[in-house]
């Protein structure tokens, strides 16, 4: 079954049966991800073990992935890896989300039907920036525009050398 992920399924079911299920889908296949990918590689593996809790269906979710997106300040492709872990209940409208104890996530899931697939949508789209930039601004402009960094990095030692030679230096005085 390599599209479990997208199939719609029971989750009041898939608790009461305690159903693991071991997930690997490709980015570029989530609807809402997919605008914001900078390539079409990669994946999202993981696990979403159901369970009965409070009288919910509770999804425990992991998810892995390296997720390519734009950088915003030098518009070159970078990676944000997301390991994430959460524990969400899955109710059938607002008033029983209302009612679900904090320390879980909610995802609103009319008739208790929900893809994999959206859960770990849900999670990744959560756990991106809403502007990414490469982390260390010394990475911004590496890849895309190497030449051009190389040559600004360069013009100041061409000043420092024709200060040198001028000879106008606070140490005449
Ligand atoms: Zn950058």
């Amino acid at each position: 079954m390599p599209d479990g992920w997208s199939r719609s399924l029971d989750a009041g079911q898939l608790a009461d049966r305690r159903t693991d299920i071991d997930f690997s889908i490709p980015l570029a296949q989530l609807a809402r991800l997919a605008p914001q990918l900078a390539g079409g590689a990669g994946h999202a593996k993981g696990r979403a073990a159901f369970v009965r809790e409070q009288g919910l269906a509770v999804v425990d979710l992991a998810v892995e992935a390296a997720v390519p997106l734009t950088c915003q300040r030098c518009l070159a492709p970078m990676v944000w890896p997301v390991a994430s872990r959460a524990r969400i209940a899955i109710v059938a409208d607002a008033d029983a989300a209302e009612r679900v104890a904090p320390e879980f996530e909610t995802v609103l899931a009319p008739g208790g039907r929900i893809t994999v697939g959206e859960l770990v949508e849900e999670e990744l789209l959560l756990a991106l920036p809403i502007v990414p930039m490469h982390a260390d601004r010394a990475d911004c402009g590496v890849s895309a525009a190497g030449e051009r960094a190389a040559e600004e990095t360069q013009k100041p030692f061409a000043g420092l050398a024709a200060l040198l030679k001028g000879g106008a230096g606070p140490d005449e005085e």
